[in-house]
């Protein structure tokens, strides 16, 4: 099951800069983490983390609803990091 994580840092963008999903200023920027899950070759479940952004809650909310960040595009770029262990075991 994907996971997708978001609090405030109660910092505003003097501290981490703009907004980076619109770009403007933010007097409360929020982080949004992203945990995807995907099945491996051999049927187990595994997980990878998708990315984290900065920026307004709502614009994290709607960035995680219209976009997926599980997508296939970025399961390839989390599993290049994962070869050294993933088909170890
Ligand atoms: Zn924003």
């Amino acid at each position: 099951m994907n996971q997708i994580r978001t609090r405030s840092t109660g910092k505003s963008s003097d501290f981490y800069g703009h907004c980076e999903i619109c770009g403007k200023y933010a007097s409360d920027i929020h982080t949004m983490s992203v945990r995807c899950s995907y099945t491996r070759r051999d049927g187990t479940a595994g997980h990878y983390m998708a990315g984290t952004w900065f920026g307004h809650k709502d614009c994290l909310d709607q960035q995680a609803r219209l976009q997926n960040p599980c997508n296939e595009e970025a399961k390839a770029d989390a599993m290049v990091d994962r070869l050294d262990f993933g088909d170890a075991a």
